[in-house]
């Protein structure tokens, strides 16, 4: 019945209740292991002294509780480190923590690799092999837990950030899942604003998300206007602006957030002029908006370069003007290429998704 590969690390409270049950042992079971593993860190079976031997031998037949191996740790001179662990079959992930006075941010990964193929990501040229589990992303906080200690007896991780490689919408389930973990009060204990999904626009997924998760989300614009969006991010042909803007105002009704995160990175004489920033302060004016400028980081084998500063602070000027949050994101970790859009992991046996099918998650999970 119990699947002997699960990773107990994954399983949203529900989920680890109906797990003990399963093996014959009461609910509450659940929030035992929930302090362990969670609360004291302890993902060791053998050391959770109030589950009994029976239960522990039982615990360790049917599931297991795993973090990935590391790979290799890099640390930039910004004090930004980026883990590249192992996913399986040759392959690696990574997971990046930037440190900022008052807050810490983890950014997970949601997939080996990326199938939306933007023409600007380090990731989406790679291509995509499979979607993480439940398991696998929740293992990549735990695991930074680990490593980065709790220093004054708290967790230096306040916030998560779905902005590693994948696209979160794209592997919804699992993502839904591992939200579900790190807003738990007996897990991560993660307000719901502070967790964020990023999305390239998978309008669908959008509407799901305001009824299962309602957690922060930020979407990957790029571009004011439907024939340069879909250039740059090809599931703007699927899905154009107006109609992902709307599901964007839906999704704040829905979910009482304060606002989308919009954001937009800066390609020199491809999307930074003046006419742009107007365009785009046409979209957002008077909504429930704010706006990343991200300066692009240059990746092996781009033709694209990074818009120069000045162009960069013209275009966050008209924003403002217009009454528009727009903030220009500083540049972290791009010494050990853990900035945006530089994540490359390693993908093997890459799979072609043909952009109709992209939105189906069953049809290309492995
Ligand atoms: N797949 C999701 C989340 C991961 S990417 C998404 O696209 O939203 C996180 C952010 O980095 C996205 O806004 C993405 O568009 C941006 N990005 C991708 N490549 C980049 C690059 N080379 N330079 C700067 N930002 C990049
Ligand atoms: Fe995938 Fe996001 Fe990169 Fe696009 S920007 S290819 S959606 S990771």
């Amino acid at each position: 019945m119990t699947d002997p590969d699960v990773n107990l690390l994954g399983l949203p409270r529900r989920e680890l209740e109906a797990f003990f049950v399963g093996v014959g042992e009461k609910p509450y079971r659940a929030r035992q292991l929930m302090k362990w593993l969670y609360g004291r860190g302890v993902l060791d079976p053998a050391r959770m002294t109030d589950l009994g031997a029976d239960l522990r031998r039982e615990l360790l037949a049917r599931a297991s509780i795993r973090l990935p191996a590391i790979l290799d740790v890099q640390e930039s001179a910004d004090g930004t480190a980026k883990w590249r662990l192992d996913a399986g079959a040759g392959q690696a992930i990574e997971t990046v923590f930037i440190p900022e006075p008052g807050r810490g941010t983890l950014c997970v990964s949601s997939q080996v690799g990326c199938a939306m193929d933007c023409s600007f990501c380090a990731t989406g040229r790679q291509g995509f092999n499979r979607n993480l589990t439940a398991g696998d992303i929740v293992a990549q906080v735990a695991l930074a837990r680990q490593e980065l200690g709790d220093p004054q007896g708290r967790s230096p991780i306040t916030n998560v950030v779905f902005m590693g490689m994948g696209e979160p919408l794209a592997n919804f389930r699992a993502v839904v899942q591992a939200c579900h973990v790190l807003v738990d009060d007996l897990a991560c204990k993660l307000s719901r604003r502070r967790v964020t999904v990023s999305t390239s626009g998978l309008v669908p997924q959008i509407r799901r998300l305001a009824e299962e998760a309602r957690v922060a989300l930020a979407v990957s614009l790029h571009a004011p206007d439907d024939a340069l969006r879909s250039d740059l991010v090809p599931i703007n042909r699927r899905h154009p602006i107006a109609e992902l803007l709307g599901a964007c105002w839906d999704y704040v009704d829905a979910t009482n957030t304060r606002e989308i995160t919009f954001e937009y990175v800066m390609l020199d004489g491809v999307n930074d002029s003046p006419a742009h920033a107007q365009r785009l302060a046409g979209l957002l004016r008077h909504r429930p908006a704010k706006v990343n400028l991200i300066p692009f980081n240059p990746f092996q084998g781009t033709g694209y370069r990074r818009s120069a500063p000045a162009a960069v602070e013209a275009f966050r000027g008209i924003l403002a003007e217009a009454g528009i949050v727009t903030v220009t994101r500083r540049t972290r970790g791009d010494d050990i290429a853990a900035a945006c859009g530089q994540l490359a992991g390693q993908v093997a046996n890459r799979v072609r998704v043909p952009l109709g099918d992209r939105l189906q998650e069953t049809t290309w999970s492995s």
